[in-house]
């Protein structure tokens, strides 16, 4: 069987080309032998490897020389703790609650110090982006918290919101990458980087100096400090090394490409044959609020539930793979992210018009 189209939202589809490098280098990475997984993390080879990762990285985000690049371990999951531990100086932070992964990282928060919801789209089953212009964002308050895109609804922030001088974290797991953004209105950006850019089991966090302290909140367990990875480069402990290995790789994939604003041109493309045809379409329908829609996860509906199973097992059947919507929300959900190419994309939609035809009377 060959390779399939799949529409995961992560793990997710990697560029073929860089599955095939690693493959190309599993068994003896450039003359020293060994596969990436073997060798040492001190090794001159894998200093090499985790450098370039980060200069890379560096290069297609314009990342300012004031903003450290940590490649940590325990998923996003993880930082809903380690943000509040690390910068929750006055104990307080506001939350802008927009799909479960904000929800929780704000429910997480709230064993640290004082959590506030200061916007939340719960009214309508997060299927828009509140208003952020003017929210009544706390004196106090420590940081501002958003989930960018939000991977299980698809909804995606097209504006930052107004921290009204507030430091402004973010949770980028499901749009990292996927078009440029300015580093310096952020305080945090992070991600789990198996949604859009490499295996799980690497977590990337862009972190403004200023914001790495010995400050900690009281019991904050070594491995859980910023300033610990960020004095030692990320290599503390051993870090997750295979999986830096492969996101470096697909950081040079997206250069070659053209960097990010050509990415985002070829992820607009792509989004907009599909959010077209669910425009058009009168069986499929798109769940999310015109002007708020994700590039990257696109959840739709038939309004019949057997009607959704039933296109799910035929899509499957047809190569089109994991396209069933969360189990939180039913219905579809097609992730179209970088790596997806355009055709997989054309493909579902042909596919998606066949399964109306034939299942309309
Ligand atoms: C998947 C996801 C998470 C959780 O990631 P883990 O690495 O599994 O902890 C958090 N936030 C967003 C936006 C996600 O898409």
């Amino acid at each position: 069987m060959g390779r399939v189209y799949n529409f995961s939202a992560g793990p997710a589809v990697l560029p073929e080309e860089v599955l095939k490098e690693a493959a190309a280098e599993m068994l003896d990475y450039k003359g020293t032998g060994m596969s990436v997984m073997e060798m040492s993390h001190r090794s001159k080879a894998y200093e090499e490897i985790i450098q370039t990762a980060e200069q890379d990285l560096r290069d297609l985000m314009n990342i300012p020389d004031n903003y450290k690049v940590l490649f940590l371990q325990g998923g996003a999951s993880q930082q809903f703790a380690m943000i509040p531990m690390n910068l929750m100086k006055n104990k307080v932070a506001d939350y802008i609650i927009t799909g479960q992964w904000a929800k929780k990282a704000y429910q997480e928060a709230q064993i640290y110090g004082k959590a506030n919801a200061i916007a939340s789209s719960a009214d309508e089953t997060f299927s828009y982006i509140p208003d952020c212009s003017d929210l009544p964002i706390s004196e106090d308050a420590d940081y501002v918290y958003i989930c960018e895109n939000n991977t299980i609804y698809g909804t995606k922030f097209k504006e930052l919101p107004n921290t009204k001088g507030k430091t402004l974290v973010s949770d980028v797991s499901s749009c990292f990458l996927s078009e440029p953004v300015d580093v310096t209105k952020y305080g945090v950006i992070y991600g789990g980087v198996q949604k859009n850019i490499g295996p799980a089991g690497v977590v990337i966090v862009i972190i403004r100096e200023d914001l790495i302290t010995e400050d900690t909140l009281p019991g904050t367990p070594t491995m859980l400090k910023y300033k610990i990875h960020a004095d030692n480069a990320s290599l503390y402990n051993t870090p997750p090394a295979y999986g830096i290995y492969i996101c470096g790789k697909v950081f040079k994939w997206l250069k070659k490409l053209g960097g990010l604003e050509t990415v985002k041109k070829m992820n607009e493309e792509k989004a907009k044959i599909l959010y077209d045809f669910l425009d058009e379409s009168k069986m499929f329908k798109g769940t999310v609020r015109k002007e708020d829609r994700s590039l990257m996860n696109v959840p739709f509906v038939t309004g019949d539930a057997d009607l959704d199973a039933k296109f799910v097992k035929e899509a499957k059947a047809a190569g089109f793979e994991n396209l069933k919507g969360h189990r939180s929300v039913g219905g579809m959900r097609a992730s179209i992210y970088n790596a997806m190419p355009k055709e997989g994309v054309e493909k579902l939609v042909e596919f998606m018009k066949k399964f109306e035809a034939e299942n309309t009377k």
